[in-house]
């Protein structure tokens, strides 16, 4: 790591000025760099894919804890960068130059990686979605991902909170979120304007005998009216109302009163 040049020279030797297009917000604080890496736990030997490296100063920090890492980059600017840091660490970085969206990294491994990005927020988001739709146990052993604030809130949300909704539904009812850290808009590279926070996401096993699928039905309805009462919002759901009443859980209360625990016995019901 000390034999590294500084990032900001890396980044001035490429020319790779930040793009807005492509949602870059550069991390150089190697000391906050090192805590994100710790997130997911010891990674010495571990696989580990990282999602949009730019410049490469998350993926030093987890070469240095021993990693081996797969990135997967957009910009085509940063892929000389890389190849130096990959250098510095012979056998331990592996990058792929594409779109995130578009490549299945699952071939790429043998064993589960640690998935660990710090992306755009609707990439992160769109890239969240598809890891949680899996299927389970999932080809991953835990994802690490740097979300705007309120994105991160919505994932770990409790019922009874406004950010309570669909997105905390598909992240808990199989796995345990958590916010493994807050990250102040002023850490980037030009700053965003929101603050951030850091999740860590490790899967656990699925309840038996539910659907995707069908829990999803069941959440989307209900919560695409979210301040209507159960009895209105999911009619629309053959089946529903029954499974309500059969769980006894009172369709005069609305979507963010109800657990990801009822949704789950619901969805069970409607099969
Ligand atoms: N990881 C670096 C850091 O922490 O300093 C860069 C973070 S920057 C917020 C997001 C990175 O994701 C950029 O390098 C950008 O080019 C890349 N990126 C954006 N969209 C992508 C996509 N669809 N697939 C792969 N990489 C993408």
């Amino acid at each position: 790591m000390t034999d590294l040049p500084p990032l900001r020279e890396v980044i001035a030797r490429h020319g790779l000025t930040a793009s807005k297009a492509l949602g870059q917000n550069f991390l150089f604080d190697a000391q906050l760099l090192a805590r994100i890496a710790r997130v997911p736990g010891d990674l010495d030997g571990a696989d580990v894919l990282e999602i949009g490296p730019g410049p490469g100063g998350l993926t030093r920090a987890l070469l240095a804890a021993g990693a081996r890492v797969t990135a997967i980059e957009r910009d085509h600017r940063c892929i000389p960068a890389l190849a130096e840091l990959g250098d510095a660490f012979p056998g331990q970085l592996t990058t792929i130059e594409g779109d995130a969206l578009a490549i299945d990294p699952r071939a790429l491994f043998d064993g589960k990686p640690h998935i660990v990005a710090n992306l755009p927020y609707n990439v992160g988001t769109a890239l969240l979605v598809s890891w949680l739709s899996a299927e389970w146990l999932p080809w991953w052993g835990s994802l690490t991902l740097m979300f705007q604030r309120e994105v991160a809130d919505r994932i770990v949300a409790a019922p009874d909170t406004d950010a309570y909704g669909r997105l905390a539904v598909l992240s808990q009812w199989r796995s345990t979120p958590r916010i493994a850290m807050p990250v102040h808009r002023s850490a980037f590279t030009p700053p965003p304007k929101v603050m951030s926070a850091v999740v860590h996401i490790v899967p656990t096993a699925a309840p038996e005998g539910v659907r995707l699928a069908t829990l999803e039905r069941l959440t989307a309805a209900a919560f695409g009216q979210r301040r209507k009462m159960l009895r209105q919002s999911v009619r629309g759901v053959p089946g529903a109302l029954e499974g309500l009443e059969a769980e006894g859980i009172d369709s005069a209360r609305r979507a963010e009163r109800v657990s990801v625990a009822e949704f789950v016995a619901v969805a069970r019901r409607l099969g």
